[in-house]
């Protein structure tokens, strides 16, 4: 790390490795001898291209996503994902299952409401979204257009640990704080969808990865911009595509393989998540509300036992150089959000941190 930058456990636009930003930095005014910036070029440029179709593949590869999957890059975050899903896919019988489990899971269930009937398959509001559903607990129907889950509660600190059996329901996860933390078998899902700016590259975009046989089944009021067949036919360059987050990605897909693909990446995240939470587990002012067998390798949430001693943590870690700790408004207390960027003398540093505080009282 470089001494003048902070330890930034931010949820998302999160921090990103050194190297890739001086990498971006050295090539911001001259890229590769062209002259210009990345941002400077067209995207139809052969300098170009060959940085998108490059990134295509490494993300293919390190993904390992099978020739059965298109990969799609789509603007609006997220978000407009959570649109995008139901235009596209509940044609089929009119009908959808969704899991919720935390913020986003309600919002995309939300939204889907307004293209068709939603089933509540299971949902963790009960105790407050600190748990995930097991199996036997969620009830799929049998006629829905397909499944959707969130496989990371970015807020409440929850990740599902297993993929849901849905019986031939086509599977459709929203994996925005978790993707590429570590391998999947991506030949399960059906969609896969992730805002990038958290383990991926900066915000901007969102990856989504879809099971071709899935294409072309958009209701007749989609716009031509949230169409999967019209993004896939046109190598997500139908319109003007967020060119320099696509180059960003390019980069950390780079530096990825550097750490290891995405078994080096499961290897950090576990061994930064068990610092953080031993720390939790051994404290006795510290708490995290999330249920073990459920905690999140990439949000870590915690609190004391008093929302004022929360505050003052939260202004001393500050002070010492820890940015974004404070939990979500809807949860409070304390939130360390360790994605795949964050080094691991980051985490220790927190830890030794969260000790000495303790200590101190
Ligand atoms: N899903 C999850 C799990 C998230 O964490 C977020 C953002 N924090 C979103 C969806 C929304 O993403 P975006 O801001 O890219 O629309």
């Amino acid at each position: 790390m470089s001494s003048e930058r902070k330890i930034n456990f931010s949820a998302g636009p999160s921090v990103l490795p050194l190297s890739v930003l001086r990498q971006a930095a050295d090539e911001m005014v001259n890229f590769r001898g062209t002259g210009m910036s990345v941002m400077e070029i067209s995207h139809r440029s052969k300098a170009y291209i060959s940085i998108f179709e490059e990134t295509v593949a490494d993300l293919k590869r390190l993904m390992k996503v099978p020739d059965s999957h298109e990969i799609l890059f789509t603007h609006g975050g997220a978000t407009l994902q959570f649109s995008a899903i139901p235009m596209n896919l509940i044609g089929k019988t009119g009908k959808a299952d969704y899991a919720v489990t935390g913020s986003f899971s309600g919002l995309a269930m939300k939204e889907a409401k307004k293209y068709g009937d939603i089933n509540v398959a299971c949902s963790s509001e009960d105790r407050n979204h600190t748990y995930i559903p097991a199996q036997e607990d969620i009830k799929v129907s049998s006629d829905a257009s397909y499944f959707h889950y969130c496989a990371n509660n970015t807020i409440f600190g929850t990740e599902w640990k297993y993929i849901p059996e849905t019986g031939g329901v086509p599977l459709v996860c929203d994996m925005s704080s978790n993707i590429m933390s570590f391998p999947i078998d991506v030949s399960k899902f059906g969609v896969i969808y992730a805002g990038v700016q958290k383990n991926m590259a900066p915000a901007g975009m969102a990856v989504v990865i879809i099971d071709k046989t899935l294409l072309g089944g958009e209701l007749p009021l989609t716009p031509k911009l949230l169409s999967y067949k019209v993004t896939a036919d046109a190598d997500s360059m139908h319109n003007t595509p967020p060119c320099y987050v696509i180059y960003m990605l390019g980069l950390m897909m780079k530096w990825m393989d550097e750490q290891g693909g995405l078994e080096g990446m499961q290897k950090i995240k576990s061994e930064k998540a068990k610092v953080l939470y031993d720390t939790i587990d051994e404290s006795e002012l510290f708490v995290g509300p999330a249920e073990k067998a459920s905690r999140s390798d990439m949000n870590v949430t915690f609190r004391t036992s008093d929302e004022e001693l929360d505050a003052k943590f939260i202004k001393a870690a500050t002070a010492a150089g820890f940015e974004n700790l404070k939990g979500h408004r809807l949860v409070g207390g304390m939130r360390a959000s360790i994605y795949n960027a964050m080094p691991f003398e980051g985490v220790e540093k927190l830890a030794a941190f969260m000790r000495e505080f303790e200590k101190n009282r």
